[in-house]
């Protein structure tokens, strides 16, 4: 498709403004050369848009089990609520006696999130997961230090984590500690004990862990922590699986951080905006960062005292907090667990009717996810996991996540997630099946795959290593 500045031409332009009725002021020329904006009419612009949108393949379009993104399907009336104009038309400097809809909206929505995750504070102000455990690990160095304790300088990470969890801990100033899963993909006791001591600060844990699996060795796991000194991390990444049912706090966590983008349902995947709201036990209260609503008949903002400062400007992305609470009310104290129930009994559906073909990577009930390996196949036909992933591409749905978690070899994570119907599984089911047919008959057409996209494979390594930023004339 051509790109935005070969649409259009000179003299075209969609801007209604009103005429101006404030004295013009002449800025020192900085620029030497003349900005090239594309010049068009709003029709294009409109047309260019959906012209790129249509490339794009999104919960709207299709099934999308993208493993451990959680890429449900978000309810229109969540929008509804979050296009409100209380909502959209306010500032954050506004005397807080005018937003109080809005402090109430963050004071249920923190409630709600403290009781779903079994933690006693939370803030809303991180903007995304990984930002989340950004703020939770600093919480703990807070923590750590506030008692004189300086040598606790190392995160223990299980090898099975998700990349941003041992990048969280270096940026916080920690050095990780990486511990191997035993076979079963969960964490393993001694490794663990091994590693825990003096200079523990904590451990982060995703869990059910990135292979889909609940460790049932989790009151072990976090009384070891606790006994070597250290606080326990929860990545909520995967608390689709269990919200409603088991809690975090409950599992002996003291800090967490939900995705509102992936488990509370606010459309994502093209970069945001996303919520990572950090939840944490009492006695971590103190060093929250930002402003939180507080009081009773009348809210105001109060900061805590001992707070670490602020991770994000104000309140955080507040309108994905709108769509999270009105996610949260309208499914209820039933519609939450039985969430999570779908979510689970869906996984285990498809996983079911396909592991005669494909092999899992592990034995037994999955959670909300599972992990197939093609390893088996990639040596018998040379067919990978990409390019199971890549001709998925063509019967149109979304590839499941690739070559994650890295102790698999040639991964496929499969997350259909709980707002798919059985009829959409199943006919996920049968194309997977057909794509097996395919690997074993006709490999090389799957090495081609896709062909009915817009574009069919990139140069993925070269994109990521020299992307092209700038448009030249
Ligand atoms: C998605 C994810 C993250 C990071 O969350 P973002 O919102 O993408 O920053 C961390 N851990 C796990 C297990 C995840 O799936």
């Amino acid at each position: 498709m051509k790109l935005i500045f070969e649409r259009g031409s000179e003299g075209q332009g969609c801007a209604v403004l009103p005429a101006c009725d404030v004295p013009p002021v002449t800025l020192p020329k900085q620029r030497t050369k003349e900005l090239r904006l594309p010049q068009l009419s709003e029709c294009g612009l409109s047309r260019h848009y959906t012209e790129l949108a249509k490339e794009v393949h999104g919960v709207n379009d299709g099934f999308y089990p993208l493993g451990s993104c959680t890429m449900k399907y978000n309810p229109k009336v969540n929008e509804a609520a979050a296009s409100l104009w209380g909502f959209t038309k306010i500032h954050p400097l506004q005397p807080e006696h005018t937003v109080q809809g809005c402090l109430e909206v963050c004071r249920q929505t923190e409630q709600l999130l403290c009781e779903i995750t079994g933690m006693e504070a939370m803030t809303l102000q991180p903007a995304a997961g990984a930002h989340g455990e950004f703020t939770g690990l600093l919480l703990m160095k807070a923590y750590h230090d506030s008692r004189g304790d300086k040598k606790r300088t190392k995160i223990i990470v299980p090898d099975s984590a998700h990349g941003t969890n041992p990048a969280s801990a270096v940026m916080a100033g920690f050095t990780v500690v990486s511990i191997p899963s035993r076979d079963d993909g969960c964490v393993d006791l001694e490794k663990l004990r091994a590693a825990a001591g003096e200079d523990t600060a904590g451990l982060m844990l995703t869990n059910p862990n990135t292979v889909g699996l609940f460790d049932k060795n989790i009151l072990e796991i976090t009384s070891i922590v606790h006994e070597a000194g250290g606080l326990n991390y929860y990545d909520g990444a995967n608390l689709n699986a269990v919200m409603g049912i088991a809690r975090p706090g409950d599992m002996g966590f003291d800090v967490v951080h939900l995705n509102l983008h992936k488990t509370f349902s606010t459309p994502h995947g093209g970069g945001g905006p996303g919520s990572g709201p950090v939840g944490c036990k009492a006695f971590l209260a103190p060093f929250l960062p930002g402003r939180r609503p507080a009081g009773r008949e009348k809210l105001h903002w109060e900061t805590s005292s001992h707070s670490i400062g602020s991770v994000k400007a104000f309140y955080g992305n507040f309108l994905v907090v709108v769509r999270a609470l009105s996610y949260l009310l309208t499914l209820g104290r039933e519609g939450i667990p039985e969430a999570a129930q779908n979510a689970v009994l869906n996984a285990n559906y498809m996983m079911t009717k396909l592991q005669d073909l494909y092999p899992m990577a592990y034995p037994g009930i999955c959670m909300h996810e599972f992990v197939m390996s093609l390893e088996k196949m990639k040596h018998e036909t040379g067919v990978s996991a990409m390019d199971i992933a890549k001709s998925l591409l063509d019967y149109g749905i979304h590839p499941p996540t690739m070559y994650f978690p890295l102790i698999v070899e040639e991964a496929l994570m499969v997350e259909p997630t709980e707002t798919e119907s059985r009829e959409t599984l199943d006919e996920a089911i049968a194309v997977f099946r057909e794509i097996w047919q395919k690997a074993k008959t006709d490999p090389a057409s799957l090495h081609e795959a896709p062909v009915r996209t817009g574009i069919g494979r990139p140069d993925e390594v070269g994109a990521a290593r020299h992307p092209i930023l700038r448009y030249e004339f």
